[in-house]
């Protein structure tokens, strides 16, 4: 519990980037910290930001959508973002951000120790697994970090613009559910 409240901490005084000047709250998760599914998104957004939850926002009721759909209770499940403070406009996460930001995830998948990982569009895909990847072609697609499978999907977020991709986030997400240990 107290590694937690260190990762939290240091979350909260984070300063490392210029991200911290403009953050309402500094969001670190939302769910079950010992969940064996572990989703994780790009940076939190204007809600997340005021809340200082993750995915609490319009992306966020279309990921829950998902999940009760698919019978993953809240519980089940564990979400968080490779930047913990909102970029101003909702820009793309900068490779320098992502960088400063990524010792705080390597920390939760250390802590969380999820069955699965799934990614939540392409700017999490580039970040944590390969910067030359796009998501259309990888979603649907197992790969692994640091020995953990890994399946890229879409973000609920691309859902909101074109409905056609919801089956195919619902499948990805069956596809990783079928892996924890508690499907
Ligand atoms: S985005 Fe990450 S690195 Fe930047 S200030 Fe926030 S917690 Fe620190």
């Amino acid at each position: 519990m107290w590694e937690w409240e260190i990762l939290e901490n240091e979350c909260k005084n984070c300063t490392k980037c210029e991200l911290h000047k403009s953050r309402l709250n500094v969001v670190i998760d939302r769910g079950n910290r010992n969940a064996g599914l572990m989703f994780i998104g790009e940076a939190p957004g204007a809600t997340e930001d005021r809340v200082g939850k993750a995915f609490v926002g319009n992306a966020g009721k279309m990921l829950d959508l998902a999940l009760t759909g698919l019978g993953i209770a809240e519980d089940d499940i564990y979400i968080c973002n490779i930047l913990k403070c909102r970029p101003p406009n909702n820009i793309n996460p900068t490779k320098e951000q992502a960088l400063m930001c990524m010792g705080y995830l390597m920390k939760q998948i250390e802590l969380v120790k999820p069955d699965v990982i799934v990614l939540l569009g392409g700017v999490a895909l580039k970040h944590l697994i390969d910067s030359s990847l796009g998501i259309t072609r990888s979603r649907g697609s197992w790969t692994e970090f640091n020995e953990i499978p890994v399946m890229p999907t879409y973000h609920p977020a691309a859902l909101l613009r074109d409905d056609s991709k919801k089956m195919d986030m619902w499948k990805d997400i069956k596809e990783a559910w079928k892996r924890t240990k508690n499907s």
